[in-house]
């Protein structure tokens, strides 16, 4: 176990090493630290189908995983002044992992191994919080709220990198689908799509990315996109695969079916994770709103605050194919224009008694998406892809987007500080994630020409 420097160094080394949730919104983790929690959670489910980066930095760097943990639980530990749990919650399945954390925690009394079985949404914080803790994160709530700090296994890593010194510059993502070389590979943070689809070989001629996986991921075409410190994998999908047509159905074509096809059978609600943890989201009472103009109550449409767009309903539960988190979305997008604020913020919850009966396996959830012959562990390239250059967005992370501290035609090393947090500011530091010169600096980022190109 590493010390950093006492009370107050961690967050430093953390806020200075410019670490953001990986594996979700891009939380600034030393933001998350300020917390004064008596459980620290891992997250290592990596529940999003086609993903398997996480996988492998639990089995390769089971050392530098339980070194940040111990690091947070140690801070923790010092601040609050009484013993900090620790769980780390893997899938039962992913054997080797377990056994590399396995022998990295022996002799650890605080920290223990969670088995979680292969279902659909595992991964989700408020999910892990409950199987963790028995403890229901309350309505609009976060884990804190609870005595609960969530952390993926990947941004755990940096946290242990950052005690050395090393700023978050890349990450291990899975580069897959309908391509010839699949594989995990190391890719620096703003790396070009294009640049790396070239690497994997795309198998299709027509062909859309798929960005973080095909639950809770985005389509998008664009080759000039590039990388983020939140993005786990980036995926080739053929233009007319179900899949891809599913999620490029415009908002008219889901109220329309909705209308024409909705049988109020209240199965997205059966099934939504956030109802059967005994939040008050009823997906099928919006359906009724949009269909009927019905329940034009303010609080069933102010419901959709509480709703995590975790695609459970439209892509596992509603046997129409119909889509009540699209709506959600749409009502929270006009809800925050007209700045209505959530209102549901019960804390007295309780667990709906079908909860353990209700999972969706992802086992059969895949082949429904049409993706079962993709959902296979690549093998690890040890050689990442050629990139000449970056472009290093400046808001990847919640809060102010972070100011250029670099300008063109600056040489820039591995690692150097290319942008900071404004004062007085929630925000992310970034660092030039390859050699090379800068080449400009607006708005969108910081491009980085690389020593070689
Ligand atoms: S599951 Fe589908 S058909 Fe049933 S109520 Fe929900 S949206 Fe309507
Ligand atoms: S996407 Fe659907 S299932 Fe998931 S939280 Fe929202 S309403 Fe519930």
């Amino acid at each position: 176990m590493k010390s950093v420097t006492g009370i107050g160094g961690l967050v430093e080394a953390v806020r200075a090493a410019g670490i953001i949730g990986a594996g979700g919104a891009g939380f600034p983790t030393h933001a998350k630290l300020a917390a004064a929690v008596d459980t620290v959670i891992v997250n290592g489910a990596e529940c999003e189908p086609l993903m398997f980066g996480d996988q492998l930095v639990m089995e390769s760097r089971a050392d530098a995983l339980i070194t940040g943990m111990s690091l947070v639980m140690d801070d923790m530990q010092t601040r609050l002044g009484k013993p900090v749990r620790g769980v780390i919650c893997v899938k039962k399945k992913y054997k080797t992992a377990i056994s590399a954390i396995q022998s990295e925690i022996s002799g650890c009394d605080n920290l223990e191994i969670l088995e979680l079985d292969n279902i659909y949404p595992s991964g989700d914080e408020q999910y892990l919080v409950f199987e963790a803790t028995g403890r229901i994160v309350p309505e609009g709530g976060i884990p804190p709220m609870v005595g609960a700090l969530v952390m993926n296994v990947t941004t755990l890593v940096q946290v242990a990198d950052a005690s050395e010194g090393a700023p978050v510059t890349g990450r291990l993502m899975t580069l897959g689908g309908v391509v010839e070389r699949p594989q995990v590979a190391y890719v620096p943070v703003g790396a070009r799509f294009g640049e790396i689809v070239r690497a994997m070989g795309p198998a299709v001629d027509d062909y859309t990315l798929l960005v973080n996986g095909p639950m809770m991921g985005r389509l998008t075409d664009d080759m000039d996109d590039v990388t983020t410190k939140t993005m786990g994998g980036l995926f080739v999908l053929p233009k007319e695969h179900s899949h891809v047509r599913r999620m490029r159905r415009p908002l008219s074509t889901e109220i329309r079916l909705s209308r024409s096809a909705c049988e109020v059978c209240r199965y997205c609600t059966d099934y939504c994770p956030r109802f059967l943890q005994g939040h008050s989201l009823e997906p099928h009472r919006v359906m009724r709103v949009i269909n009927y103009d019905r329940d034009l109550d303010t609080r069933t449409i102010t419901s959709a605050w509480l709703c995590c767009e975790c695609g459970v309903c439209d892509l596992w539960a509603c046997p129409m194919s119909l889509s009540p988190r699209v709506i959600f979305r749409e009502f929270k997008r006009r809800l925050k224009d007209a700045g209505v604020k959530n209102p549901h913020l019960q804390s007295e919850l309780t667990p709906d008694a079908r909860r353990k009966f209700r999972s969706v396996p992802t086992d059969r959830l895949v082949p429904r998406l049409g993706l079962a012959g993709l959902d296979r562990r690549p093998p690890y390239n040890p050689n990442p892809p050629d990139i000449s250059g970056v472009c290093v967005k400046l808001d990847q992370h919640i809060g102010a987007p972070a100011t250029p501290v670099v300008r063109a035609g600056d040489k820039v090393r591995l690692g150097d500080l290319v942008a900071d947090i404004p004062e007085n500011s929630l925000g992310a530091r970034y660092h030039a994630s390859i050699t090379g010169e800068v080449a400009s600096v607006d708005d969108n980022g910081i491009v980085i020409r690389g020593a070689a190109s």
